[in-house]
């Protein structure tokens, strides 16, 4: 199965990716994550895209569409994948199907998980991540904890930039400008599958699962 996943920051479009990825058995290929490692990592292409995403930001097409390329010819790719954060803009989904043709890839379902606005402001601000292994809880999953339950990190949980509001109602702007107009591009294409993501994450999940079997 091949999935593209649109959704506003903080509707937990990482976190079904990461399900159905392990569900389904296909790669779940975040560029989001791709982009913190190389951040992380200070490659040539991590210096340029750190400053970029933490002033909420959108990265440059030519960088997003080679990460792509390169991903998508891996082996791993062949059998399905799961698209999270890309495409962006209507330029990198011009540049998708144009790889996708190259691929002989004519087959694969865009998934839309929808949120309230204001709610989505609330879950971002109130998100902490691990400094040690990256991983992301609410604050009320982490009350009063001084470890994270994840890798036992000490004092590691932080706010990260791009989960603070002002970041956030940036991230939601420009998520209504650049993305909101590929969803319809598609949308005006194929069917597009849309799930409500405000619920528990085995409901969500379940509802994205039943919507594509049907
Ligand atoms: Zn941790």
């Amino acid at each position: 199965m091949r999935l593209i996943l649109f959704g506003g920051p903080g509707v937990g479009k990482g976190t079904q990716a990461k399900i159905l990825s392990t569900k389904l058995n296909i790669p779940h290929i975040s560029t989001g994550d791709i982009l913190r490692q190389a951040v992380k990592d200070q490659s040539e292409m991590g210096k340029k895209a750190g400053e970029i995403i933490n002033r909420g930001d959108l990265v440059p097409d030519d960088i997003m569409i080679s990460i792509i390329k390169e991903r998508l010819s891996k082996p791993d790719s062949q059998n399905g994948f799961i698209l999270d954060g890309f495409p962006r803009t209507e330029i990198q989904a011009a540049a998708l199907n144009k790889l996708l043709e190259e691929l002989n890839i004519n087959q694969f379902t865009v998934v839309y998980i929808f949120a309230d606005e204001e709610e989505l402001i609330k879950r971002l601000n109130y998100r902490r991540a691990c400094k040690e292994c990256g991983k992301i809880f609410s604050l009320q999953k982490i009350d009063g904890l001084d470890k994270c339950p994840n890798c036992g990190a000490e004092n590691s949980f932080y706010l990260r930039d791009d989960d603070k509001e002002d970041v956030i109602r940036n991230r939601l702007k420009v998520f209504k400008s650049s993305t909101i107009p590929v969803l319809n591009y598609y949308k005006e294409r194929r069917e597009v599958v849309s799930v409500n993501g405000i619920g528990n994450i085995e409901d969500v999940n379940g509802l994205i699962l039943t919507e594509l079997e049907s």
